[in-house]
């Protein structure tokens, strides 16, 4: 899911100065499991925007609504109904559904309430760690399912840096080293082959850096009558621009 934080209060009034009327929109999918976005922090965010302690003159007028996927734009236009004399949306979604609302609603100014943070799980009750950065060529088979992009500091792939001690990581005593997790993994996998395979360094640019990343699917209703090339900006890629 995507994790994202609450922007300090301060900050969110900030954005609102010129406003008279605002929505306040929650998405009910991932900022909802984790607890930041969901329809009870958008009610929540508008009961603390409302005290007048925070404005030289009268605070907007705040009404609030949750959208089940503030990323899907058929959602956003068949389901928000926007208050007649709106003049901006407050949203709770992540930054995805920040600038679908953005485009579905042009000109009507969307302003982030949250900070996207990143692309995570939870661990126990009320903590969500970081699992992947979505860098468009997974190599979890080679590695015990444990991601060395996001779980080691480096980011690196053929084993642990020289600073690994005791299973924990030089760059953060209280963080275990992702090497040392994934040798032990695949140890109890029977898979240590792969500890000693050597990975090549890698392109990184299907991780992003080229634009958007995009991806298309055709033999959807309404989808596109051919596939792109994959990834769409393999040209790009091949000339190494
Ligand atoms: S290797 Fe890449 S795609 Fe796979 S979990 Fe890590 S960041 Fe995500
Ligand atoms: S100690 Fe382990 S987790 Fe930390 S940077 Fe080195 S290899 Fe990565």
């Amino acid at each position: 899911m995507i994790v994202g934080d609450l922007k300090p209060i301060e900050e969110i009034v900030s954005l609102i100065p010129d406003f008279k009327k605002i929505l306040v929109v929650g998405c009910g999918s991932c900022v909802t499991v984790c607890l930041s976005g969901g329809d009870k922090e958008a009610r929540e965010l508008v009961r603390e925007l409302s005290h007048t302690g925070y404005y030289k003159n009268d605070p907007p007028a705040f009404s609030h609504s949750t959208i089940e996927r503030q990323c899907e734009r058929d959602f956003l236009t068949s389901y928000l109904e926007i208050p007649k004399g709106t003049e901006a949306i407050l949203s709770l979604g992540c930054g995805a559904g920040v600038q679908t609302m953005a485009n579905a609603f042009e000109p009507l100014p969307v302003i982030p309430a949250l900070n996207t943070t990143f692309l995570g799980a939870s661990e126990e009750p009320g903590v969500w760690q970081e699992q992947c950065r979505g860098c468009g060529d997974c190599v979890l088979a080679f590695t015990g399912g444990i991601c060395p992009v996001t779980k080691c500091a480096k980011s690196i792939f053929n084993g642990p840096c020289g600073g690994s001690r005791e299973g924990r990581c030089e760059i953060y005593a209280d963080v275990p080293c992702a090497w040392s997790l994934i040798y032990h993994r695949l140890k109890k996998q029977n898979n240590l082959k792969f500890m000693t395979e050597y990975r090549a360094p890698r392109d990184w640019r299907p991780g992003g850096g080229l634009g958007p990343r995009e991806r298309r699917r055709t033999g959807i209703n309404g989808s596109p009558e051919h596939s792109a090339p994959y990834p769409v900006k393999r040209d790009a890629l091949e000339v190494g621009t």
